[in-house]
């Protein structure tokens, strides 16, 4: 390996890393050399199992279909997150994908469904999701292509996330990508260019590079580590520091959406897997002791635990720059946010997205760096901001919960919900990660009441109202009926025709 100068060296061989491996080896001209090193000894964090449908877009770009993807990791199929007592004890909502309704003239479909609800006060804003309605009935089946007759539905995927990795490895290694195994001891970095040109292992090895992709979790080695760049800290807006994740066994039925449960101090997640379903709590250490924490997270298992809760640590936020030089952090090297949307793999892609994008030469042109650092900062903060959403906008009584909805927004998060409230319109900018529906369902779940509709949404008659609404529902619940069990789609996934 001595005198080999690779174009691009991952560090780190999580989800992150061999996303990265798998991108470059598919993409990159094949003359260009690809080398990863991870070390067996230290592992991977081991959790991040639910995604959002982006995913289906990364995997398709490598050529991976749906099936073969859960076929490969023990997958099942995610319609959304279901929210448990977040705005108070006893509430429920999903965050679906997909759309709600359809759009009708120049106002998003919300608009007529707000000025029904102002008279049917029941009316329910689900029942025209199409994903949610399936998520509750523990149907799938994917959309049968009438483009006439959108249905709305969007799905991601809930996996094992190491299975996840071996099988981008074995994807990767088969495209040429150059694994290591061992522990990098020190990162050989050129004071005057800036440049990093080495990592050295501890047995002496070292792997040369033009360009290295950092992805050695919260280590952060090069990126925090060697280079120095500091930690924008978002704490006093996600105070949750810590985590216990445990996987337990699964129940039937299979459940096609991630469930999110507020707690005490943090909530907890549950994410059924074809053999097993993962579970974890995320915690405030400030406001839940780690017995307390057990204790409530073993105590509200649906099955037996395979093991004993393993102890994460984490502070929310992110280096304030990702690129720096020759050296780009990807995963949770450049910055954690809680997996309360289970955003994380994602920020992966869509960094690995727009790395691609912004591809360097030979050398790299600093201009490249500072693009890639504007854009990844309002990505980041406007997935922070929809996160904060979720505990800002609650009625529960206990400290940890009136804290979150007393601590000043960010401002921008302020406005949307300041304009939202007033008239039901939803803020939306061109980097937003979510859509208007995702805002939507999360600021209604959450209980916040929009004081009007939009004007335009008052041109029907209330006759013609009540036919468009009763058409929506109809046809997203006809969708629902016509497809089997989420159960029979995976089965027959297996024993492909
Ligand atoms: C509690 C929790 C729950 C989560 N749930 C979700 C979820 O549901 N959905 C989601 O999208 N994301 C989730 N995430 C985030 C997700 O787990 C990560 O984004 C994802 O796994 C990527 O991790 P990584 O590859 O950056 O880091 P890691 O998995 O930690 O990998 C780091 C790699 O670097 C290597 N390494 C480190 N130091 C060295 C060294 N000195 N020498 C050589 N190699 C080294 C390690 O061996 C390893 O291969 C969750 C995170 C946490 C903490």
């Amino acid at each position: 390996m001595g005198g080999t100068m690779h174009d691009f060296v991952i560090v780190g061989g999580g989800t992150a890393g061999w996303m990265a491996a798998a991108a470059l080896a598919r993409f990159l001209p094949r003359e260009r050399s690809v080398a990863l090193v991870e070390s067996d000894a230290i592992g991977t964090v081991g959790v991040g199992e639910a995604t959002i449908p982006q995913i289906r877009l990364f995997n398709q770009s490598l050529g991976i279909d749906d099936a073969e993807l859960i076929r490969q990791t023990n997958g099942t199929i995610k319609l959304g997150i279901e929210f448990v007592d977040w705005s108070q004890n006893g509430s429920r909502y999903y965050h679906a994908f997909g759309t709600i309704g359809r759009r009708l003239g120049l106002v998003p479909f919300h608009h007529y469904w707000l000025r029904h609800q102002a008279q049917q006060p029941d009316a329910d804003l689900w029942a025209f999701s199409t994903s949610a309605l399936a998520a509750g009935a523990n149907r799938f089946a994917p959309d049968q292509g009438r483009p006439d007759l959108p249905t709305g539905l969007a799905w991601a995927f809930q996996f094992d996330a190491a299975l996840y990795a071996a099988f981008l490895r074995s994807y990767a290694e088969g495209r040429g990508v150059r694994r290591t195994e061992g522990r990098v001891a020190d990162i050989r970095h050129d004071g005057a260019s800036g440049l990093i040109q080495a990592v050295q292992l501890d047995d002496g090895r070292s792997i040369a590079g033009r360009f290295f992709i950092d992805c050695t979790g919260f280590a952060s080695m090069l990126l925090g580590g060697k280079l120095g760049v500091g930690f924008d800290d978002w704490s006093r807006w996600l105070p949750c520091d810590r985590a216990l994740a445990v996987q337990c066994e699964g129940v039937r039925p299979l459940t096609p959406y991630t469930r999110a449960t507020a707690r005490v101090a943090g909530w907890q997640w549950r994410i059924p897997l074809q053999h097993r379903t993962g579970n974890g709590l995320v915690y405030s250490s400030a406001h839940m002791d780690d017995q307390q924490a057990a204790d409530t997270l073993l105590t509200n298992l649906d099955g037996r635990p395979l093991s004993q809760p393993r102890p994460l640590r984490f502070r929310a936020g992110r280096r304030r720059r990702a690129w720096v030089g020759n050296c780009l952090a990807l995963g949770l090297a450049a910055g954690f946010l809680e997996p309360l949307e289970s955003t994380s793999i994602h920020l992966i892609q869509s960094g690995i997205a727009r790395l691609l994008e912004l591809l360097p030469a030979a050398d790299v042109a600093p201009a490249l760096a500072a693009e890639y650092n504007r854009q990844t900062e309002r990505e980041w903060q406007a997935v922070r901001d929809f996160l904060i959403l979720h505990y800002h906008a609650n009625d529960r009584p206990e400290p940890f919960w009136a804290e979150r909805r007393s601590t000043p927004l960010p401002d921008r998060l302020q406005h949307r919900i300041d304009l939202f409230r007033a008239t039901g319109q939803i803020a939306r900018d061109p980097d937003d990660l979510f859509t208007e529906v995702a805002w939507l369902q999360v600021m209604v779940g959450q209980g916040i009441v929009p004081a009007r509709h939009h004007p335009l949404a008052n041109a029907p008659t209330p006759a013609e109202l009540a036919e468009f609404l009763a058409l929506a529902r109809r046809h997203s619940a006809a969708t629902v009926d016509r497809m089997p069990s989420h159960e029979a789609f995976l089965a027959a996934l297996e024993t492909p025709a």
